[in-house]
């Protein structure tokens, strides 16, 4: 059964009072940009609380829905028959043509819901369920009725036309993107980052991205992976504008001036404030990264501390609380896992200390920056009026 059209369903969103409208466009319009992307002609539109998406072309099912379950505010995919109001008998007809299509085994137990949008139709809600059940039992002497726990809850929608659907299939919750602001992404070719980058979108935060690269010692390739990586999470978040940072000379000139356990601490807080920079640049209003705490020395509740001191701006770390395994589960379910795990070195592998402090302490950390002064400003200036910026 080719379904014509499908019954878009929202669940946070519909709590926003006067700013609905608001987020359902933003919604309608996350819906297209998604559907713009794949084989069919779709026309999108908003109906008194409804969504519809509505084909006009030939397309691929599955690949209607894969699209469909990347778009966050979407709480349910309903793929549905519409029919016109031809009259009570006709509506009957209709809903037995729909289980004969649907259903090819039609040894189950259903239950009709129906809602009446349109008060005027002649038949009320209760007696339009006793009826089609009468009649679908009739024609379909297999099926049977079970009003607590139906297998098949047929919902029937009365308005202007009417809806019949059945099959709800699962979004991926959360807000559409662009309802909430802007954050800029610390993106590294890890598992962790891309996660913590996606949780935030679900929030409906568009997202920007920054990679710290180090070439020679970063390869070309490991560049690559993250830029892979930035398409991966934009089928969720939309177009991502990947800050591309050439972090080498800053990372030679700390490796040259600061005691090296505290190389990455030192790193990490040069980071955050390129990243803070490049946000006031293009509007973004908090930073995000992928640590989680205790992971590895830098990460530690001190580590974590020292990090935050270095900029102004929130920063979000979604998956504080993860374990590493909880990490990948999520990383497996959005797809970026695979090429996370890709082995090429990051930037920060390659000048990690043997023994890094796991307690920083923040005042010996600036006392080491102090080392820096000369020429970390003209450098960090460098450093952002050559980032290279892509659209993923
Ligand atoms: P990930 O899997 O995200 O790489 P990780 O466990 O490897 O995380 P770290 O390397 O300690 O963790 O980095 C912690 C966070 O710092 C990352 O999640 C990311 O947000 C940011 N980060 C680290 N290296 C880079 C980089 N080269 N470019 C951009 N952000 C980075
Ligand atoms: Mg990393």
């Amino acid at each position: 059964m080719q379904y014509k059209s499908f019954l878009i369903k929202y669940a946070e969103i519909g709590v926003k009072g006067k700013n609905r409208y608001l987020f359902e466009d933003a919604l309608v319009a996350q819906i297209r940009h998604s559907l713009k992307k794949i084989d069919g002609e779709f026309m999108v539109s908003k109906e008194s609380g409804r969504i519809y998406a509505s084909a006009e072309s030939e397309y691929d099912f599955d690949e209607v829905i894969t699209a469909l379950q990347c778009v966050f505010g979407i709480a349910a995919i309903c793929p549905m028959v519409q029919v016109e109001d031809n009259g009570y008998e006709d509506l009957k007809e209709q809903i037995l043509a729909y289980v004969d299509e649907v259903y090819e085994d039609k040894n189950f137990t259903f239950k009709v819901n129906t809602r009446r949008g349109n008060k005027r139709y002649p038949v009320n809600s209760e007696q339009i369920n006793r009826d089609l059940g009468e009649v679908i039992l009739r024609r379909f002497p297999e099926t049977k009725v079970d009003v607590h726990k139906p297998e098949v809850m047929l919902h029937v929608e009365v308005r202007t036309k009417i809806n019949i659907y059945s099959r709800i299939i699962p979004g991926p919750g959360g807000m559409p993107v662009g309802t909430n602001g802007k954050a800029m992404l610390l993106l590294s070719g890890g598992i962790d980052s891309p996660v913590a980058g996606y949780m935030i979108a679900k929030r409906g935060v568009k997202i920007d991205a920054v990679y710290f690269h180090a070439p020679p010692y970063t390869s070309d390739r490991a560049k690559q992976k993250v830029v892979d990586l930035a398409k991966l999470v934009s089928r969720y978040s939309g177009p991502v504008h990947l800050h591309i940072v050439n972090f080498t000379d800053i990372q030679l000139y700390i490796y040259d001036k600061c005691p090296h356990e505290e190389l990455t601490i030192i790193m990490r807080r040069y980071m955050m404030k390129i990243a803070e920079r490049l946000s006031q640049e293009c509007g973004a209003m908090a930073l995000i990264t992928g640590e989680s705490i205790g992971q590895v020395a830098s990460q530690t509740m001190q580590s974590l501390a020292a990090t935050d001191a270095a900029c102004t701006m929130p920063v979000f770390r979604p998956v504080i609380g993860f374990d590493k395994q909880e990490i990948v589960n999520l990383s497996e379910k959005i797809g970026t896992y695979e090429t996370s795990v890709l082995p090429f070195e990051d930037c920060c592998t390659i000048f990690v200390a043997k023994h890094p402090v796991t307690k920083p302490n923040i005042k010996m950390i600036e006392r080491s920056e102090e080392n820096l002064q000369e020429k970390i400003d003209e450098m960090m200036e460098t450093a952002i009026n050559t980032v290279e910026k892509i659209w993923c």
